[in-house]
Protein backbone atom coordinates (compact mmCIF):
# COMPACT_ATOMS: atom_id res chain seq x y z
CA UNK A 1 0.00 0.00 0.00
CA UNK A 2 1.30 3.52 -0.87
CA UNK A 3 2.26 5.53 2.17
CA UNK A 4 0.63 9.15 2.15
CA UNK A 5 3.16 12.03 1.65
CA UNK A 6 3.73 14.52 4.54
CA UNK A 7 5.64 17.60 3.39
CA UNK A 8 7.34 20.43 5.70
CA UNK A 9 6.75 23.62 3.94
CA UNK A 10 8.33 27.10 5.10
CA UNK A 11 10.90 29.58 4.80
CA UNK A 12 14.67 29.32 5.81
CA UNK A 13 15.36 29.08 9.53
CA UNK A 14 12.11 28.32 11.11
CA UNK A 15 13.13 24.87 11.90
CA UNK A 16 11.93 22.55 9.65
CA UNK A 17 14.74 19.82 9.65
CA UNK A 18 14.82 20.21 13.91
CA UNK A 19 11.22 19.05 13.36
CA UNK A 20 11.71 16.61 10.64
CA UNK A 21 14.33 15.18 12.90
CA UNK A 22 12.35 14.76 15.95
CA UNK A 23 9.77 13.39 13.61
CA UNK A 24 11.83 10.50 12.35
CA UNK A 25 14.64 10.81 15.22
CA UNK A 26 14.19 7.19 16.45
CA UNK A 27 14.80 5.82 13.23
CA UNK A 28 18.06 7.91 11.63
CA UNK A 29 19.83 6.18 15.33
CA UNK A 30 18.81 2.54 13.70
CA UNK A 31 19.73 3.68 10.31
CA UNK A 32 23.06 4.75 11.68
CA UNK A 33 24.36 1.29 12.60
CA UNK A 34 24.13 0.35 8.56
CA UNK A 35 27.07 1.15 6.69
CA UNK A 36 26.24 3.32 3.49
CA UNK A 37 23.02 4.61 3.99
CA UNK A 38 23.69 8.52 4.54
CA UNK A 39 22.02 10.02 7.29
CA UNK A 40 21.00 13.63 5.81
CA UNK A 41 17.70 12.39 4.50
CA UNK A 42 15.22 15.01 3.32
CA UNK A 43 12.57 12.34 3.44
CA UNK A 44 11.90 9.17 5.76
CA UNK A 45 9.28 6.39 6.68
CA UNK A 46 7.65 7.59 9.83
CA UNK A 47 4.80 6.19 11.89
CA UNK A 48 1.90 7.99 14.25
CA UNK A 49 -0.60 5.92 16.04
CA UNK A 50 -0.67 3.30 13.92
CA UNK A 51 -1.12 5.22 10.71
CA UNK A 52 2.35 4.91 8.42
CA UNK A 53 3.29 7.74 6.21
CA UNK A 54 6.49 8.99 4.47
CA UNK A 55 7.72 12.85 5.64
CA UNK A 56 9.70 14.72 3.33
CA UNK A 57 11.95 18.02 4.60
CA UNK A 58 11.15 20.32 1.37
CA UNK A 59 13.94 23.07 2.85
CA UNK A 60 16.45 20.03 2.26
CA UNK A 61 16.20 20.26 -1.19
CA UNK A 62 17.96 22.36 -3.27
CA UNK A 63 16.92 24.19 -5.84
CA UNK A 64 19.87 24.38 -8.62
CA UNK A 65 20.39 27.96 -9.77
CA UNK A 66 18.01 29.36 -7.12
CA UNK A 67 19.64 31.37 -4.91
CA UNK A 68 16.74 34.17 -4.47
CA UNK A 69 15.34 32.59 -0.86
CA UNK A 70 11.84 33.69 -1.90
CA UNK A 71 11.61 31.80 -5.18
CA UNK A 72 12.97 29.19 -3.76
CA UNK A 73 10.57 29.09 -0.86
CA UNK A 74 7.89 29.34 -3.55
CA UNK A 75 9.33 26.36 -5.78
CA UNK A 76 9.35 24.28 -2.49
CA UNK A 77 5.36 25.01 -1.66
CA UNK A 78 4.66 24.39 -5.42
CA UNK A 79 6.57 20.75 -5.48
CA UNK A 80 4.34 19.84 -1.73
CA UNK A 81 1.47 21.25 -3.58
CA UNK A 82 1.46 18.97 -5.94
CA UNK A 83 2.72 15.67 -4.60
CA UNK A 84 2.11 15.89 -1.04
CA UNK A 85 -1.27 14.68 1.11
CA UNK A 86 -0.98 16.73 3.86
CA UNK A 87 1.42 20.07 4.01
CA UNK A 88 2.70 20.78 7.76
CA UNK A 89 3.59 24.83 7.22
CA UNK A 90 6.37 25.96 9.68
CA UNK A 91 6.40 29.24 11.08
CA UNK A 92 8.75 31.22 13.77
CA UNK A 93 7.22 32.44 17.23
CA UNK A 94 10.48 34.56 17.29
CA UNK A 95 10.40 36.51 14.30
CA UNK A 96 6.20 36.55 13.95
CA UNK A 97 4.37 36.74 10.59
CA UNK A 98 7.02 37.77 7.86
CA UNK A 99 5.94 38.57 4.28
CA UNK A 100 7.37 35.53 3.10
CA UNK A 101 4.85 33.67 5.05
CA UNK A 102 1.87 35.23 3.63
CA UNK A 103 2.92 34.60 0.19
CA UNK A 104 3.66 31.21 1.05
CA UNK A 105 0.04 30.90 2.90
CA UNK A 106 -1.49 32.12 -0.26
CA UNK A 107 -0.18 29.88 -2.56
CA UNK A 108 -1.15 27.11 -0.21
CA UNK A 109 -4.81 28.58 0.73
CA UNK A 110 -5.30 28.48 -3.36
CA UNK A 111 -4.38 24.84 -3.66
CA UNK A 112 -6.81 23.41 -1.00
CA UNK A 113 -4.57 20.91 0.22
CA UNK A 114 -4.73 20.04 3.57
CA UNK A 115 -2.58 22.32 5.46
CA UNK A 116 -1.92 22.10 9.39
CA UNK A 117 -0.10 25.21 10.28
CA UNK A 118 2.50 25.12 13.04
CA UNK A 119 4.27 27.60 14.67
CA UNK A 120 8.08 26.93 16.36
CA UNK A 121 10.24 28.03 18.88
CA UNK A 122 7.44 28.04 20.96
CA UNK A 123 9.91 26.85 23.99
CA UNK A 124 7.86 27.65 26.86
CA UNK A 125 4.72 28.36 27.81
CA UNK A 126 5.80 32.16 28.08
CA UNK A 127 5.83 32.10 24.48
CA UNK A 128 2.34 30.92 24.05
CA UNK A 129 1.34 34.42 23.25
CA UNK A 130 2.96 34.70 20.12
CA UNK A 131 1.30 32.78 18.55
CA UNK A 132 -1.86 34.40 18.32
CA UNK A 133 -1.07 36.69 15.35
CA UNK A 134 -0.75 33.67 13.08
CA UNK A 135 -4.68 32.93 13.04
CA UNK A 136 -4.37 35.75 10.54
CA UNK A 137 -2.58 33.70 7.92
CA UNK A 138 -5.83 31.77 7.55
CA UNK A 139 -5.44 27.98 8.43
CA UNK A 140 -7.14 28.21 11.97
CA UNK A 141 -5.91 27.45 15.11
CA UNK A 142 -1.89 27.50 15.01
CA UNK A 143 -0.13 23.98 16.56
CA UNK A 144 2.76 25.76 19.47
CA UNK A 145 5.53 23.51 18.73
CA UNK A 146 9.17 23.36 19.41
CA UNK A 147 11.94 21.50 18.12
CA UNK A 148 14.95 22.09 20.26
CA UNK A 149 12.89 20.82 23.15
CA UNK A 150 10.69 18.38 21.76
CA UNK A 151 7.60 20.15 22.11
CA UNK A 152 3.87 19.93 20.34
CA UNK A 153 5.68 17.43 17.91
CA UNK A 154 2.67 14.93 19.08
CA UNK A 155 -0.31 17.39 18.35
CA UNK A 156 1.20 18.06 15.22
CA UNK A 157 1.19 14.84 13.86
CA UNK A 158 -2.49 14.43 15.20
CA UNK A 159 -3.19 17.07 13.61
CA UNK A 160 -1.98 15.61 10.26
CA UNK A 161 -2.70 12.49 10.61
CA UNK A 162 -6.78 13.51 10.89
CA UNK A 163 -6.04 15.15 7.49
CA UNK A 164 -4.50 12.19 5.79
CA UNK A 165 -6.57 11.14 3.07
CA UNK A 166 -7.82 7.38 3.16
CA UNK A 167 -5.60 5.03 1.69
CA UNK A 168 -7.01 4.14 -1.58
CA UNK A 169 -6.81 1.35 -3.75
CA UNK A 170 -5.09 2.03 -6.88
CA UNK A 171 -7.03 0.24 -8.82
CA UNK A 172 -4.94 -2.76 -10.43
CA UNK A 173 -5.25 -6.77 -9.12
CA UNK A 174 -2.98 -8.32 -6.30
CA UNK A 175 -1.55 -9.93 -9.12
CA UNK A 176 -0.05 -6.96 -11.50
CA UNK A 177 3.46 -6.80 -10.32
CA UNK A 178 4.38 -2.90 -9.98
CA UNK A 179 7.58 -1.51 -11.55
CA UNK A 180 8.97 1.55 -10.68
CA UNK A 181 11.34 3.02 -12.68
CA UNK A 182 13.65 5.51 -10.90
CA UNK A 183 17.21 7.30 -11.71
CA UNK A 184 18.20 10.49 -12.21
CA UNK A 185 17.44 12.55 -15.46
CA UNK A 186 19.20 10.44 -18.26
CA UNK A 187 19.93 7.44 -17.13
CA UNK A 188 17.49 6.19 -19.82
CA UNK A 189 14.13 5.49 -18.11
CA UNK A 190 12.07 6.94 -20.83
CA UNK A 191 14.12 4.29 -22.89
CA UNK A 192 13.88 1.11 -20.98
CA UNK A 193 10.14 1.69 -20.81
CA UNK A 194 9.87 2.18 -24.53
CA UNK A 195 12.48 -1.21 -25.08
CA UNK A 196 10.32 -3.13 -22.72
CA UNK A 197 6.85 -2.33 -24.68
CA UNK A 198 8.58 -2.22 -28.02
CA UNK A 199 9.77 -5.71 -27.46
CA UNK A 200 6.47 -6.75 -25.82
CA UNK A 201 3.97 -5.00 -28.47
CA UNK A 202 1.09 -5.48 -26.25
CA UNK A 203 0.80 -2.57 -24.76
CA UNK A 204 -2.71 -2.31 -23.24
CA UNK A 205 -3.07 1.02 -22.97
CA UNK A 206 -1.41 4.28 -21.14
CA UNK A 207 -3.43 5.53 -18.72
CA UNK A 208 -2.83 8.65 -16.25
CA UNK A 209 -3.24 6.77 -12.85
CA UNK A 210 -6.48 7.62 -11.49
CA UNK A 211 -5.98 10.15 -9.00
CA UNK A 212 -2.73 10.32 -9.14
CA UNK A 213 0.11 12.05 -10.90
CA UNK A 214 2.05 8.92 -11.94
CA UNK A 215 1.96 8.05 -15.70
CA UNK A 216 1.10 4.37 -15.22
CA UNK A 217 1.84 1.93 -18.32
CA UNK A 218 -0.16 -1.92 -18.06
CA UNK A 219 1.30 -4.31 -20.34
CA UNK A 220 1.84 -8.38 -20.11
CA UNK A 221 3.96 -10.95 -20.65
CA UNK A 222 3.69 -14.66 -20.96
CA UNK A 223 0.61 -14.37 -18.97
CA UNK A 224 1.90 -12.16 -16.28
CA UNK A 225 0.87 -8.46 -15.84
CA UNK A 226 2.69 -5.62 -15.18
CA UNK A 227 1.92 -1.73 -14.56
CA UNK A 228 5.42 0.45 -15.45
CA UNK A 229 5.05 3.20 -12.88
CA UNK A 230 7.53 5.85 -14.89
CA UNK A 231 8.72 8.75 -12.96
CA UNK A 232 10.38 10.18 -16.46
CA UNK A 233 6.82 10.60 -18.01
CA UNK A 234 5.94 12.53 -14.92
CA UNK A 235 8.60 14.72 -15.10
CA UNK A 236 8.72 15.10 -18.78
CA UNK A 237 5.00 17.14 -18.81
CA UNK A 238 5.96 20.32 -18.25
CA UNK A 239 5.70 22.29 -15.55
CA UNK A 240 8.17 25.12 -14.30
CA UNK A 241 10.00 23.23 -11.47
CA UNK A 242 10.41 20.56 -13.50
CA UNK A 243 13.50 21.77 -15.38
CA UNK A 244 14.98 21.09 -11.89
CA UNK A 245 16.41 17.78 -11.73
CA UNK A 246 16.33 18.01 -7.72
CA UNK A 247 12.88 18.01 -7.87
CA UNK A 248 12.86 14.30 -9.01
CA UNK A 249 13.54 12.86 -5.65
CA UNK A 250 10.12 13.33 -4.31
CA UNK A 251 8.51 12.24 -7.24
CA UNK A 252 10.67 8.82 -6.89
CA UNK A 253 9.42 8.75 -3.64
CA UNK A 254 6.08 8.76 -4.47
CA UNK A 255 6.25 5.95 -7.50
CA UNK A 256 8.31 3.84 -4.82
CA UNK A 257 5.72 3.92 -2.12
CA UNK A 258 3.45 2.49 -4.81
CA UNK A 259 5.71 -0.22 -6.27
CA UNK A 260 6.15 -3.71 -5.60
CA UNK A 261 9.53 -3.72 -7.40
CA UNK A 262 11.77 -0.49 -7.69
CA UNK A 263 14.46 -0.68 -10.66
CA UNK A 264 17.13 1.30 -9.79
CA UNK A 265 18.68 2.53 -13.02
CA UNK A 266 22.58 3.30 -12.88
CA UNK A 267 24.51 4.91 -15.81
CA UNK A 268 26.93 2.73 -16.69
CA UNK A 269 28.85 4.93 -18.69
CA UNK A 270 29.32 7.81 -15.55
CA UNK A 271 28.95 5.44 -12.30
CA UNK A 272 26.86 5.99 -9.07
CA UNK A 273 26.26 8.97 -7.71
CA UNK A 274 24.85 10.19 -4.62
CA UNK A 275 21.04 10.68 -4.93
CA UNK A 276 21.56 7.40 -6.27
CA UNK A 277 22.06 6.08 -2.77
CA UNK A 278 19.56 8.53 -1.24
CA UNK A 279 16.91 7.16 -3.54
CA UNK A 280 17.97 2.81 -2.84
CA UNK A 281 18.06 3.73 0.78
CA UNK A 282 14.68 4.99 0.57
CA UNK A 283 13.73 1.71 -1.77
CA UNK A 284 14.98 -0.71 1.10
CA UNK A 285 13.29 1.34 4.20
CA UNK A 286 9.91 1.24 2.51
CA UNK A 287 10.28 -2.56 1.97
CA UNK A 288 10.18 -2.81 -1.76
CA UNK A 289 12.25 -5.45 -3.72
CA UNK A 290 14.68 -3.70 -5.92
CA UNK A 291 16.88 -4.64 -8.97
CA UNK A 292 19.98 -2.42 -9.91
CA UNK A 293 20.10 -1.91 -13.64
CA UNK A 294 22.78 -0.99 -15.11
CA UNK A 295 21.86 0.83 -18.29
CA UNK A 296 23.94 2.40 -21.37
CA UNK A 297 26.07 -1.09 -21.15
CA UNK A 298 26.41 -0.87 -24.55
CA UNK A 299 28.78 2.52 -24.50
CA UNK A 300 31.04 1.41 -22.07
CA UNK A 301 34.30 -0.15 -22.89
CA UNK A 302 34.42 -3.58 -21.61
CA UNK A 303 36.85 -6.43 -20.99
CA UNK A 304 36.00 -10.24 -19.02
CA UNK A 305 36.48 -8.40 -15.74
CA UNK A 306 34.44 -4.73 -16.43
CA UNK A 307 31.19 -6.52 -14.88
CA UNK A 308 32.81 -7.93 -11.98
CA UNK A 309 34.03 -4.79 -10.99
CA UNK A 310 30.71 -2.76 -11.49
CA UNK A 311 28.85 -5.10 -9.36
CA UNK A 312 32.05 -4.49 -6.86
CA UNK A 313 31.14 -0.95 -6.89
CA UNK A 314 27.68 -1.14 -6.58
CA UNK A 315 28.40 -3.70 -3.36
CA UNK A 316 30.53 -1.06 -1.86
CA UNK A 317 28.43 1.90 -2.79
CA UNK A 318 25.34 0.03 -1.53
CA UNK A 319 26.40 -1.76 1.49
CA UNK A 320 22.83 -2.17 2.73
CA UNK A 321 21.43 -3.89 -0.38
CA UNK A 322 23.21 -6.66 -0.81
CA UNK A 323 20.36 -8.64 -1.56
CA UNK A 324 19.27 -6.64 -4.66
CA UNK A 325 20.40 -8.55 -8.15
CA UNK A 326 22.43 -6.31 -10.74
CA UNK A 327 21.28 -6.84 -14.12
CA UNK A 328 23.28 -4.97 -17.12
CA UNK A 329 21.40 -3.82 -20.13
CA UNK A 330 20.85 -1.37 -23.15
CA UNK A 331 17.60 0.49 -23.39
CA UNK A 332 19.09 1.54 -26.69
CA UNK A 333 20.26 -1.24 -28.04
CA UNK A 334 18.29 -4.03 -26.10
CA UNK A 335 21.28 -6.02 -25.20
CA UNK A 336 21.13 -8.13 -22.55
CA UNK A 337 17.12 -6.55 -22.07
CA UNK A 338 15.67 -10.65 -22.08
CA UNK A 339 17.37 -10.60 -19.10
CA UNK A 340 15.37 -8.30 -17.10
CA UNK A 341 11.78 -9.39 -17.11
CA UNK A 342 12.27 -12.52 -15.38
CA UNK A 343 14.54 -11.16 -12.64
CA UNK A 344 11.58 -8.66 -12.18
CA UNK A 345 9.47 -12.09 -11.20
CA UNK A 346 11.55 -13.95 -9.38
CA UNK A 347 12.11 -10.97 -6.89
CA UNK A 348 8.44 -10.02 -6.93
CA UNK A 349 7.92 -13.60 -5.76
CA UNK A 350 10.58 -13.56 -2.97
CA UNK A 351 8.67 -10.33 -1.70
CA UNK A 352 5.50 -12.06 -1.50
CA UNK A 353 6.80 -15.24 -0.21
CA UNK A 354 5.20 -16.83 3.06
CA UNK A 355 7.91 -19.32 4.63
CA UNK A 356 6.13 -21.81 6.49
CA UNK A 357 6.79 -21.48 10.60
CA UNK A 358 8.07 -25.03 11.02
CA UNK A 359 10.63 -24.59 8.07
CA UNK A 360 12.16 -21.35 9.40
CA UNK A 361 12.43 -22.72 13.38
CA UNK A 362 13.87 -25.41 11.98
CA UNK A 363 16.39 -23.08 9.90
CA UNK A 364 16.63 -20.82 12.95
CA UNK A 365 17.42 -23.65 15.31
CA UNK A 366 20.19 -24.77 13.32
CA UNK A 367 21.55 -21.49 13.14
CA UNK A 368 21.65 -20.99 17.15
CA UNK A 369 23.01 -24.66 17.86
CA UNK A 370 26.12 -23.70 15.28
CA UNK A 371 26.66 -20.22 16.79
CA UNK A 372 24.85 -19.70 20.45
CA UNK A 373 24.22 -15.74 21.05
CA UNK A 374 26.77 -14.68 22.97
CA UNK A 375 26.14 -14.42 26.30
CA UNK A 376 25.70 -10.91 28.88
CA UNK A 377 26.72 -10.54 32.21
CA UNK A 378 26.44 -14.65 32.15
CA UNK A 379 22.81 -14.33 30.86
CA UNK A 380 22.20 -15.59 27.50
CA UNK A 381 19.82 -14.71 24.48
CA UNK A 382 17.16 -17.66 24.48
CA UNK A 383 15.37 -17.65 21.15
CA UNK A 384 11.88 -19.33 21.97
CA UNK A 385 10.16 -19.24 18.30
CA UNK A 386 10.07 -17.91 15.28
CA UNK A 387 7.16 -16.66 12.82
CA UNK A 388 6.74 -15.01 9.70
CA UNK A 389 3.89 -12.39 9.91
CA UNK A 390 3.81 -10.60 7.28
CA UNK A 391 5.17 -10.44 3.33
CA UNK A 392 5.94 -7.53 1.22
CA UNK A 393 8.60 -7.46 2.66
CA UNK A 394 8.83 -10.46 4.42
CA UNK A 395 8.55 -9.62 8.65
CA UNK A 396 9.70 -12.08 11.10
CA UNK A 397 9.21 -11.97 14.62
CA UNK A 398 11.92 -13.87 16.39
CA UNK A 399 10.67 -14.54 20.49
CA UNK A 400 13.12 -14.51 23.01
CA UNK A 401 13.45 -14.10 26.68
CA UNK A 402 14.90 -10.42 26.94
CA UNK A 403 14.93 -8.62 23.53
CA UNK A 404 17.41 -6.01 24.84
CA UNK A 405 20.11 -8.91 24.52
CA UNK A 406 19.42 -9.42 20.87
CA UNK A 407 22.70 -7.68 19.27
CA UNK A 408 22.35 -6.30 15.72
CA UNK A 409 25.51 -8.84 14.28
CA UNK A 410 23.64 -11.78 15.77
CA UNK A 411 20.27 -10.50 14.02
CA UNK A 412 22.04 -10.06 10.60
CA UNK A 413 24.11 -13.39 11.66
CA UNK A 414 20.19 -15.08 11.80
CA UNK A 415 19.44 -13.01 8.36
CA UNK A 416 22.05 -14.46 6.64
CA UNK A 417 21.10 -18.00 7.68
CA UNK A 418 17.10 -17.23 6.84
CA UNK A 419 18.68 -15.86 3.75
CA UNK A 420 20.80 -18.70 2.58
CA UNK A 421 17.92 -21.17 3.30
CA UNK A 422 15.33 -19.56 1.78
CA UNK A 423 17.02 -17.32 -0.75
CA UNK A 424 14.56 -13.52 -0.90
CA UNK A 425 16.78 -12.68 -3.20
CA UNK A 426 15.68 -8.86 -4.17
CA UNK A 427 13.69 -8.43 -1.49
CA UNK A 428 14.65 -7.12 2.12
CA UNK A 429 13.67 -9.05 5.00
CA UNK A 430 12.55 -7.34 8.44
CA UNK A 431 13.19 -8.90 11.54
CA UNK A 432 11.88 -7.99 15.12
CA UNK A 433 12.50 -9.45 18.56
CA UNK A 434 10.33 -9.34 20.84
CA UNK A 435 9.57 -10.93 24.69
CA UNK A 436 7.92 -14.05 24.72
CA UNK A 437 4.71 -13.27 26.80
P1 LIG B 1 15.12 25.19 8.52
O1 LIG B 1 16.01 26.08 7.70
O2 LIG B 1 13.69 25.65 8.45
O3 LIG B 1 15.26 23.73 8.24
O4 LIG B 1 15.54 25.45 10.04
P2 LIG B 1 16.55 24.65 10.99
O5 LIG B 1 15.89 23.41 11.50
O6 LIG B 1 17.86 24.54 10.33
O7 LIG B 1 16.64 25.64 12.23
C1 LIG B 1 17.04 26.98 12.08
C2 LIG B 1 17.55 27.51 13.41
O8 LIG B 1 16.48 27.57 14.37
C3 LIG B 1 18.62 26.63 14.03
O9 LIG B 1 19.59 27.46 14.60
C4 LIG B 1 17.85 25.87 15.10
O10 LIG B 1 18.70 25.49 16.17
C5 LIG B 1 16.81 26.86 15.54
N1 LIG B 1 15.63 26.21 16.08
C6 LIG B 1 14.96 25.16 15.53
N2 LIG B 1 13.92 24.81 16.31
C7 LIG B 1 13.93 25.66 17.36
C8 LIG B 1 13.10 25.81 18.54
O11 LIG B 1 12.16 25.08 18.77
N3 LIG B 1 13.43 26.82 19.39
C9 LIG B 1 14.48 27.64 19.19
N4 LIG B 1 14.70 28.58 20.08
N5 LIG B 1 15.28 27.51 18.10
C10 LIG B 1 15.02 26.54 17.21
P1 LIG C 1 15.40 9.50 -18.66
O1 LIG C 1 15.57 10.97 -18.44
O2 LIG C 1 15.94 8.70 -17.52
O3 LIG C 1 14.01 9.09 -19.03
O4 LIG C 1 16.37 9.13 -19.89
P2 LIG C 1 16.00 8.91 -21.44
O5 LIG C 1 15.36 7.60 -21.64
O6 LIG C 1 15.30 10.12 -21.93
O7 LIG C 1 17.47 8.80 -22.05
C1 LIG C 1 18.40 9.87 -21.96
C2 LIG C 1 19.41 9.75 -23.08
O8 LIG C 1 20.19 8.57 -22.93
C3 LIG C 1 18.77 9.66 -24.46
O9 LIG C 1 19.58 10.41 -25.34
C4 LIG C 1 18.83 8.18 -24.77
O10 LIG C 1 18.89 7.93 -26.17
C5 LIG C 1 20.11 7.77 -24.12
N1 LIG C 1 20.08 6.35 -23.71
C6 LIG C 1 19.11 5.73 -23.00
N2 LIG C 1 19.42 4.42 -22.82
C7 LIG C 1 20.62 4.23 -23.44
C8 LIG C 1 21.46 3.10 -23.62
O11 LIG C 1 21.19 1.97 -23.15
N3 LIG C 1 22.61 3.29 -24.32
C9 LIG C 1 22.96 4.49 -24.84
N4 LIG C 1 24.08 4.58 -25.51
N5 LIG C 1 22.18 5.57 -24.69
C10 LIG C 1 21.02 5.45 -24.02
Amino acid sequence: MARPVIAIVGRPNVGKSTIFNRVVGDRLAIVEDKPGVTRDRLYSPGEWNGRAFSIVDTGGIEIDGEDEIMKSVRMQAELAIEEADVIIFMCDAKSGVTHADDEVAQMLFRSHKPVVLAVNKVDNQGRMDEIYEFYGLGFGTPIAVSGSHGLGIGDMLDAAIEKLPEIEDDGYDDDVIRVALIGRPNVGKSSLVNALLGEERVIVSNVAGTTRDAIDTPFERDGQKYVLIDTAGMRKRGKVYESTEKYSVMRALKAIERADVVLVLINGEEGIIEQDKHIAGYAHEAGKASIFVVNKWDVVDKDDKTMQEFTQTIRDHFLFMTYAPIVYLSAKTKQRLHKLLPVVNHVSEQHAMRIQTHLLNDVVSDAVAYNPPPTDKGKRLKINYVTQVATKPPTIVIFVNNPEMMHFSYERYLENKIRAAFDFEGTPVRLFTRKKS
